[in-house]
Formats: structure tokens, C-alpha cells, sequence
């Protein structure tokens, strides 16, 4: 995997959020303040953008500019912390043109570290945690066990989705959803959707690029 493995994943996401931005909307107006379909939108649209204006640059740098991309075009709570996330994994390979699965993996678990640090949420707390946790666990996992990397990111991608349901029955316990306390109860959190969704595009463009 390389630069256009990224850019294929942030192009990916575009499609995805931008598809999907009603059903966002909908999810956080249950119970959040209904932003969060055009705050991916307006993000990742930027992001594909910057990407495009971008001469060839590598693949963490690229994930970095996308993270600082979303930072400043994202106001709601994901613009910080997908942000944060991208532009930590994207430190982790420095400048090397090309990645392997397990640099993939330590890509996605710093993101995930970025996010939990900045957002103080764990699994169960009914965030973006729910959805992202899963899919690094089980990508690392299925790896280690040594299926092959096309396999082993559908796996991540579909533990990504059942970390998205998981939220529907939990009770916010962090962000805008956690002001509505038992209210909270039975909604799927936007956040886990959103990143069910990144996850799924990123398998998108990692088995277009094999
Ligand atoms: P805002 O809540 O500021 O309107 P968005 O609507 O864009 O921002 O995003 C809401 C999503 O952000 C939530 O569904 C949840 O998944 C995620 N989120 C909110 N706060 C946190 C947090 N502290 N840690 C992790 N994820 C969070
Ligand atoms: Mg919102």
C-alpha cells in the first residue's frame, strides 16, 4: 500500500458520508444537535480536495494533511477528534513511501489511541469508540493469525459495523448524547455509524489496491 491507497480511502469516505449524510443527520438530531451528516460532508469534501492540490507527497504526510484538514473545516466534536486520529496514524510512517498490514494496524491503533485521548471514551460509552476499538482488535487479530490482509479487513470492517449496532441499546455516557442521559437509550450513536463507514471504505481501498 502507498500515497494512492490513501487517497483512495479518504475518496471513499467522501462517497460513503456523502451517500449516507441524511441518515447521519437524522441519527444525531435523536440525539445529538443534527450536524453530524454535513460535518462529515463538508470535512471530507475538504479533505479530497487538499489531497488533490497535494504533488506527491507520502502516505503519512497525506494522512496528516488530511487530519489537519478536517480540524479546520469540522467544527462539531468528530472534526477534532477523526482529525487528531488521522494526523497520529499518519506520524507513524513518517516519510516511507509504502506500508504493510501490521503498519496499517499501528496506523489505525494510534488513531484510536488519539481518539481516546482526546475524548476520554471507552467502549460502552456509546461513541465512535464502539465502531473504531472493534476494527483495530480485529484487524491486528486476524493478521496475527495470518489470514490474508484482503480478509482480514472485511473482518475489521464488519466487527466496525457490529460495534456500530452495539450502540443502538447503551446509554450515553460522553458528548452531546450523554446531556439526554436514559433518553439516549435505543438510538445508534452518528459518531459509530460514521466510523462503520470509514472503516468500510478503507476495505474498499485497500482491496482495490491488491
Ligand atoms: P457534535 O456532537 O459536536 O455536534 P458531531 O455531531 O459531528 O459533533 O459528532 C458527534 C459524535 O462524536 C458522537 O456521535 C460520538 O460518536 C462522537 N463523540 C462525541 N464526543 C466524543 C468523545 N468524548 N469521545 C469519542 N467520541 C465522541
Ligand atoms: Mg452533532
Amino acid at each position: 500500500m502507498d500515497a494512492a491507497t490513501i487517497t483512495s480511502w479518504m475518496r471513499e469516505i467522501d462517497i460513503a458520508v456523502r451517500a449516507e449524510r441524511d441518515h447521519l443527520v437524522q441519527l444525531d438530531a435523536a440525539i445529538g444537535d443534527g450536524d453530524h451528516g454535513t460535518n462529515m460532508v463538508r470535512g471530507f469534501e475538504a479533505v479530497v480536495q487538499a489531497l488533490d492540490s497535494d504533488g506527491g507527497s507520502p502516505p503519512g504526510k497525506l494522512l496528516i494533511l488530511a487530519g489537519r484538514t478536517l480540524v479546520s473545516t469540522v467544527g462539531g466534536a468528530s472534526g477534532p477528534l477523526w482529525g487528531s486520529a488521522l494526523r497520529s496514524g499518519g506520524r507513524v510512517l513518517g516519510d516511507q513511501a509504502t506500508f504493510d498490514g501490521m503498519e496499517l494496524v499501528e496506523v489505525l491503533a494510534a488513531a484510536l489511541a488519539s481518539v481516546k485521548d482526546l475524548g476520554t471514551a471507552a467502549v460502552g460509552d456509546k461513541t465512535m469508540v464502539d465502531a473504531l476499538e472493534p476494527a483495530v482488535d480485529t484487524l491486528r487479530s486476524r493478521l496475527a493469525d495470518g489470514v490474508s490482509l484482503d480478509d482480514a479487513i472485511d473482518e475489521a470492517a464488519g466487527a466496525a459495523e457490529a460495534g456500530m449496532r452495539s450502540t443502538i441499546p447503551l446509554q450515553a455516557r460522553k458528548g452531546r448524547a450523554s446531556y439526554l442521559g436514559e433518553r439516549s437509550v435505543g438510538h445508534q450513536d452518528p459518531g459509530a455509524t460514521s466510523t462503520a463507514l470509514i472503516i468500510r471504505a478503507l476495505q474498499k481501498a485497500v482491496t482495490k489496491d491488491s
